[in-house]
């Protein structure tokens, strides 16, 4: 194993443990992926985040599908995670989780929208995917089709998707979201909550502040 790939299996341990300590997952629910030269190392199908090691990660070549590294079964979203990175070639890793409070607002056909500062600065566009089968190539294609364009997608009556140029930043996203849809309920719950503008979100978005801390998580994981 070159040394990258132990890297890359080391940072995916590490964050299917913040995963499930942080409660977006329940169980095996969940597969998180990060790209390591021509390979993406994607967890093994039927790992949980809670107890998988770096062998619970097994590396897929990017332009074949094939198992390249490990001898578990990829996880059966491996195709949604294949269309991410050929889609998007700059982004270094896909977080797919089950987190509650997300699953109710998406099931509820509620679009989440900028209620606060990072949520325009991280994330923007948010949308929501109408049901799928998971596992199944259409729900691939579901996500190829909109991933272009965000950053993080809701599933209805599954999840959400996030992306980043690393596995914290794109955990950071699925965070957010957890957040956002928990400020939703809570400002819903009180009456109707206002909405950051497009003209105040593109100010935020142009903050230098914010672009620094954007650069942090970059960084982050370089050392
Ligand atoms: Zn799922």
């Amino acid at each position: 194993m070159t040394a990258d790939a132990r890297r890359t299996r080391e940072e995916l341990v590490e964050c299917g443990r913040l995963i499930a300590k942080k409660g977006l997952v329940v169980g095996p629910g969940g597969n998180i992926s990060a790209r390591c030269g021509g390979l993406m190392y994607i967890s093994a199908s039927g790992s949980s985040f809670e107890e998988a090691t770096g062998d619970d990660y097994v590396g897929v070549d990017l332009a074949t599908g094939q198992l390249v590294d490990g001898s578990k079964k990829p996880s059966s979203e491996v195709l949604m995670h294949l269309a991410c990175y050929r889609k998007r070639p700059e982004i270094g890793a896909v977080v797919h989780t089950h987190p509650p409070l997300a699953i109710a607002v998406a099931s509820c056909g509620v679009t989440l929208e900028p209620l606060f500062p990072d949520f325009a600065a991280f994330l923007g566009e948010v949308p929501t995917l109408g049901y799928v089968i998971p596992t199944t190539r259409e729900l691939a294609e579901a996500v190829e089709s909109v991933i272009g364009g965000c950053d993080g997608l809701l599933l209805t009556n599954h999840g959400a998707l996030t992306v980043g140029s690393n596995l914290r930043e794109a955990l950071f996203r699925t965070e957010l979201i957890e957040e956002a849809s928990r400020i939703l309920i809570a400002a819903r719950s009180l009456g109707s909550p206002r909405t950051l503008s497009p003209a105040e979100v593109e100010a935020i978005r142009n903050l230098g502040s914010e672009k620094y801390r954007k650069q942090l998580l970059e960084q982050a994981e370089r050392g």
